[in-house]
């Protein structure tokens, strides 16, 4: 098996760290499975900077492990990615933002929620039943979400890829590139794909009061976003001045610590009752 693989490596002096991986990810596996589960949903908000409304929120995943201990999610999620955990944990993940937004549904809470995928997500044959036949059961509607992939998610497997987003697009879902600008791709090559919703990675917006030279990024890729018929989101809005900075740029969506970190689900309900923007 794994286990005894990595175990002989480890004996060997070969690799600790593989022994812990292997470790990390035994773990990750019996969390996604097990009934009282290690692992929890935060909600971030996307403030609507027209409207001075929260219409969209992220969900990103949280895990504490057995010691006790709060798991970087960029951390776990790449090993679950490189061991194809990944895929039930993304299941996890619909299945947990389904159940919260039948909930959220019948108090009134209206909200466009995304979730984030990996590539393996996407490609695999069964996505497209799974996340349907996962929201219909709580009643979730397609228009209800939005799936949020990396530049570097979208190149792979391109017309598989195309295709499947362009279905789920029709059915309602919105399509949202996340980390846009770090990547390799291009504004022209995002056009061939079925886009509504583009990201500026947060290393452009962190900053961006204080930086002219990301002020020319952020408001050029914006007017680009608007030409290609996206809306824009900027995450890692931190401070008011870029808030304002973005709102004069006309960027539609604003995500950040300045309007709230991501808590969790009964927190978010209070927040939102309460927000006066
Ligand atoms: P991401 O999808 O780019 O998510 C945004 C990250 O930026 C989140 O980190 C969020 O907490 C953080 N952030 C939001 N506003 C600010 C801000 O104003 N300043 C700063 N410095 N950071 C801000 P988080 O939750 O630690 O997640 C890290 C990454 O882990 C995510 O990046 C995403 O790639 C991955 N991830 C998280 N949850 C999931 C999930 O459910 N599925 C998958 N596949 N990946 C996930
Ligand atoms: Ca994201
Ligand atoms: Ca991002
Ligand atoms: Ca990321």
């Amino acid at each position: 098996t794994k286990e005894q693989k990595a175990i002989r490596q480890y004996e060997d002096g070969e690799d600790e760290a593989y022994l812990e991986k292997i470790q990390m990810i035994e773990e990750l596996r019996m969390a996604i499975h097990s009934e009282n589960s290690p692992l929890f949903l935060n909600y971030q908000p996307k403030l609507n900077l027209s409207n001075n409304k929260i219409e969209k929120a992220e969900a990103l995943i949280r895990w504490i492990n057995k010691a006790g201990n709060f798991v970087n999610p960029e951390h776990f999620v790449s090993l679950a990615e490189k061991s194809g955990l990944i895929v039930s944990l993304t299941h996890w993940v619909i299945k947990n933002v389904a159940m919260q937004m039948e909930k959220w549904n019948e108090i009134g809470l209206s909200i466009r929620v995304s979730v984030n995928l990996s590539a393996q997500d996407i490609q695999h044959p069964e996505f497209v039943d799974y996340l349907l036949s996962t929201i219909e059961k709580y009643n979730v509607s397609p228009n209800q979400l939005t799936l949020e992939l990396t530049e570097r998610d979208l190149a792979e497997n391109e017309e598989i890829v195309i295709e499947r987003l362009s279905h789920l697009q029709t059915l309602g879902f919105q399509i949202s590139v996340d980390d846009y600008g770090i990547g390799q791709s291009s504004l022209s090559k995002l056009k061939t794909l079925p886009v509504d919703e583009l990201k500026i990675d947060k290393c452009f917006i962190l900053s961006l009061e204080a930086c002219p030279k990301d002020q020319d990024i952020v408001s050029s890729t914006i007017s680009l976003g608007h030409k290609l018929n996206m809306q824009v989101v900027a995450e890692g809005v931190e401070n008011k001045e870029s808030l304002a900075l973005l709102a004069s740029y006309g960027c539609e969506y604003a995500q950040g610590y300045y309007i709230s970190r991501p808590i969790d689900a009964d927190t978010f309900v209070e927040w939102y009752k309460n927000y006066v923007p």
